[in-house]
């Protein structure tokens, strides 16, 4: 497939507007699963410190979206098109997953993944390190820096309390704020979480939730959620939400905004 110099050309000739702060641009994309289509035509771009919520029923192609920024799903696993951009120089569907974690995209799936045998803090300093050779990053010394980022993501997550405590006793809450903060340590540019509130009592919905939002400003980020209280939580009055059905963008505006439109109503939230 040649797609990759069509993308150039659409580059060249100033059709990809990288020119207005967008953290994430994905422009016409098409995901064929042997010839069903995931996602169609999908154009989303999301703001530089942006915190974009995506709703949208089940099979609409969500978690698809986040398999493709990721680098999961590339070609020749199903047949693509369309661009993918981080910035405004990074073409995503060029890069392997590892490359593109590398480059600042942090992803957050729905079951938390800690290492349950290790302490809180020793989680996040194998993070620090890209998880690799844990074992001997656990037995190098911490550095000045280091350490301060660590003290920074206990904070954040709420966890400096835990620090010292063994990640298998944690709560689901208290893993799944882990598992964020071992995201961190990492000093993404864009974080992506889906639905991470699954499984999460209300309380703990509502404090991630302000963690999120405390998070503002430190990364980027997209949400996919059904919780319509926590998607209203981070949206607040004025923050865009992105509706996505058949692959494709229904509608996207302010949760009140996208609450009222009837095709939204029709396809996902009148049910
Ligand atoms: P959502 O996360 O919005 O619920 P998904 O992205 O998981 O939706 O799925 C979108 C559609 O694509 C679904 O119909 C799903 O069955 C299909 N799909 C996803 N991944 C694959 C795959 N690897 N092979 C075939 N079909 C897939
Ligand atoms: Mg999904």
């Amino acid at each position: 497939m040649s797609d990759i110099s069509a993308e150039g050309r659409l580059l060249e000739q100033g059709k990809i507007d990288t020119l207005h702060g967008a953290i994430l641009y994905v422009e016409e994309l098409s995901v064929v699963f042997d010839g069903f289509r995931a996602i169609n035509k999908l154009n989303l771009s999301i703001d530089n410190g942006e915190l974009r919520c995506v709703i949208g029923p089940n099979g609409a192609g969500k978690t698809t979206l986040m398999d493709v920024i990721t680098g999961k799903t590339r070609s020749p696993m199903a047949d693509i098109s369309g661009s993918v951009f981080l910035g405004q120089t990074m073409d995503l569907r060029r890069m392997n997953e590892a490359a593109i974690a590398q480059a600042g995209i942090g992803r957050k799936f729905q079951k938390p993944t800690v290492f349950e045998e290790h302490r809180v803090w020793e989680n996040l300093y194998i993070a620090m390190a890209g998880n690799k050779h844990w074992l001997t990053t656990l037995r190098a010394r911490l550095d000045a820096a280091g350490k301060a980022r660590m003290e920074q993501v206990l904070a954040q997550v709420r966890l400096e309390s835990e620090a010292y405590q063994i990640a298998g006793t944690l709560s689901h809450g208290q893993k799944q704020r882990l598992e964020i903060g071992m995201l961190l340590m990492q000093q993404p540019q864009l974080l992506l979480l889906d639905e991470p509130v699954a499984g999460m009592t209300d309380q703990e919905t509502m404090e991630l939730a302000e963690l999120l939002n405390q998070l503002r400003g430190h990364c980027s980020m997209m949400v996919v959620e059904h919780d319509m209280d926590f998607v209203a939580a981070l949206s607040g009055d004025t923050g865009k939400v992105t509706v996505l059905a058949e692959g494709s963008t229904l509608a996207e505006g302010t949760l009140a905004q996208v609450r009222q439109d009837p095709k939204v109503i029709e396809s996902y939230l009148g049910r």
